[in-house]
C-alpha cells in the first residue's frame, strides 16, 4: 500500500472528528450545523492536500484547528474594509467616498438611540424626515427647497416620473449619456415614463434647436452633465442661464442633472472646473440634482435641490415615499454638510482631504514605505473618479514594486486581511499613498511584507 492511500486512511470520519470535546466546545458555541459544514470542508481540503503530495499535519489538534479557522471563514461577513491604493478618489467599486470622522460618529449615534428623524420636539407631533437636510441644503445652496432620495439614479427617476410622465423631456443629442454600469440617460426617461426628444447634433447643440422643439406636450428641459467624458473642439451647448429662461418663458420646467455636484470649486486645485451647485441654482433652473457619494462627500444619496413648487411636486409624489433614505444616511449627510457650512470640508472631509494633498506629503509618504519594503518611488497620477472630471489628474507620488508576476502580487494582495486594491504597470505593483487612509499605514506595510 503506498504512504498517499494510508495517509488518506488515517483520516477520521466526520462522526469521529464530531465526537472530540473541543469540537463539541464549538458546538455549543456556534451551531452543529456549522460546525459539520466546516468538519466536511477541512477533510475535503486535507483529502486534496494528501492526493498533492502536500505534507500536512493529520494530528487531532491540527485538525481541530483547521476546523475552527473553516468556522471563522463560514462567518467572515463578505463586505469588509479595503485598503484602496488605486489613487482612483471616488471609487465606485471601493464604496466611493470615504465618511469624515463627525459623520461616522453622527451614523453611529444614530445607530444607538431612538432619534427625532419624525417627531417634532416642540409641538410633540409628528414631523417630516425631509426637514432636517432641508435648512442645510438652501443654506448652501441657494435654493428654496430640498428632497434626498436614495441616490442621484433615483432622483432622475422620480423627478422624469412626477413632472413628465407622458410628456415630453428634450434633450441634446450631446448629452444621452451612459453612466457607467448601463445607466443610460434614454432607459432612465423611459423608466419615469417620459418622451426623449433630442435636439442639436453630437457636438453642437443651440438655444434655438431647444425652443423649435416645445410643443404642448413639453414638459422639460433637461440638462445632463456629461461627467464621464470630455468632448473637445468644435462643440456648443448654450449657457444654463439662457435654457432656464427659455424654459420659463415658454411655461416648462429646466432641469439640471449634475451627476457628482460641488459645492466647492475643482479648479484651485489644478482640475478641471467642475460645475457647482450653486451654479445651477443660481442660473435660474427650476431643479438640480447630483449624488451625496460623489464630490460632496458624503452618503450615497441623491439630493435633489430647487424652487419650492417643484419639489412640493415631487415631495407629493408617490415614488417619493419609495425612495426615501433612512436615518443613517441623514445622520452622514447631515454632518457632512455640517462641515461645508462651517468652511472646514477641505480639511475635514476625507474627498476634499485626498484632493488637497500636498505632493511633497504624498512623496515623503511612498519614500517611508519603500524604505521598509523595498521598491521604487515614481511619478504618477490620480484620479477624482466617480465619473466626475474625466482627463483631469492630480500629479502624484507612488510606490512601484518590480514583481516578475505582477499579476500574482496583486492577487495575494487583495487576499490580504484587510485587503489591499493595488494598480499594475510596466510590470510594476503601483501603491497610491493618496488614497491610503493615514491609520491604514502600519496594516499596508505588514500586507505589502508578508506578500513579498
Ligand atoms: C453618477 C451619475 C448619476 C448617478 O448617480 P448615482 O448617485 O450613482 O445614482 C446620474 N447622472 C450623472 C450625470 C452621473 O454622473
Amino acid at each position: 500500500m503506498n504512504d498517499k492511500d494510508a495517509r488518506l486512511r488515517s483520516l477520521p470520519s466526520v462522526d469521529a472528528l464530531l465526537a472530540q470535546p473541543p469540537i463539541q466546545t464549538l458546538i455549543e458555541t456556534y451551531s452543529r450545523d456549522l460546525v459539520l459544514e466546516a468538519i466536511r470542508a477541512t477533510l475535503d481540503s486535507t483529502r486534496q492536500a494528501i492526493l498533492r503530495s502536500q505534507s500536512t499535519d493529520l494530528s487531532g489538534d491540527a485538525l481541530v484547528a483547521r476546523v475552527e479557522s473553516h468556522l471563522r471563514q463560514l462567518l467572515r461577513p463578505s463586505l469588509i474594509p479595503v485598503i484602496n491604493g488605486t489613487g482612483v478618489i471616488i471609487h465606485t467599486n471601493l464604496g466611493r467616498a470615504v465618511l469624515s470622522a463627525e459623520a461616522q460618529a453622527a451614523v453611529s449615534a444614530a445607530a444607538q438611540a431612538y432619534n427625532n428623524l419624525e417627531f417634532d420636539l416642540d409641538s410633540g407631533r409628528r414631523g417630516s424626515r425631509l426637514t432636517h437636510a432641508g435648512k442645510l441644503l438652501r443654506e448652501l445652496t441657494g435654493a428654496e427647497d430640498a428632497l434626498v432620495v436614495n441616490n442621484n439614479a433615483s432622483a432622475l427617476i422620480l423627478i422624469l416620473s412626477a413632472l413628465a410622465k407622458e410628456c415630453e423631456v428634450v434633450i441634446s443629442r450631446g448629452q444621452l449619456v451612459e453612466i457607467g454600469g448601463g445607466f443610460r440617460i434614454p432607459a432612465i426617461m423611459r423608466e419615469g415614463g417620459a418622451r426623449l426628444v433630442e435636439v442639436g447634433t453630437t457636438n453642437r447643440t443651440r438655444l434655438a434647436d431647444f425652443a423649435e422643439a416645445i410643443n404642448d406636450e413639453t414638459a422639460m428641459l433637461l440638462r445632463a452633465h456629461a461627467s464621464n467624458f470630455k468632448q473637445l473642439g468644435f462643440v456648443e451647448q448654450p449657457p444654463l442661464d439662457e435654457l432656464a429662461t427659455l424654459a420659463r418663458d415658454c411655461d416648462v420646467l429646466a432641469v439640471d442633472d449634475l451627476g457628482s455636484g460641488t459645492l466647492i470649486d475643482t479648479a484651485p486645485f489644478g482640475l478641471d472646473h467642475e460645475p457647482m451647485i450653486q451654479e445651477s441654482v443660481a442660473a435660474g433652473v427650476d431643479l438640480v440634482c447630483f449624488s451625496g457619494d460623489k464630490l460632496l462627500g458624503g452618503p450615497q444619496a441623491g439630493i435633489i435641490v430647487g424652487r419650492a413648487e417643484a419639489v412640493a411636486r415631487l415631495k407629493r409624489h408617490p415614488l417619493a415615499r419609495a425612495l426615501r433614505v433612512d436615518k443613517l444616511t441623514y445622520a452622514a449627510l447631515l454632518a457632512t454638510l455640517a462641515h461645508y457650512r462651517r468652511g472646514e470640508a477641505i480639511e475635514r472631509v476625507p474627498v476634499w482631504r485626498m484632493i488637497a494633498q500636498p505632493l511633497a506629503d504624498i512623496r515623503a509618504r511612498a519614500e517611508a514605505w519603500a524604505t521598509q519594503t523595498g521598491g521604487a518611488v515614481l511619478p504618477a497620477q490620480s484620479a477624482v473618479g466617480g465619473g466626475s472630471l474625466p482627463g483631469s489628474a492630480l500629479p502624484t507620488a507612488v510606490l512601484a514594486i518590480k514583481h516578475d508576476a505582477p499579476d500574482r502580487l496583486s492577487a495575494q494582495l487583495r487576499q490580504g486581511q484587510p485587503p489591499v486594491v493595488a494598480r499594475i504597470a510596466d510590470g510594476r505593483v503601483l501603491i497610491d499613498p493618496r488614497t491610503v487612509l493615514p491609520e491604514q499605514d502600519a496594516d499596508l506595510l505588514r500586507a505589502l511584507k508578508s506578500a513579498l
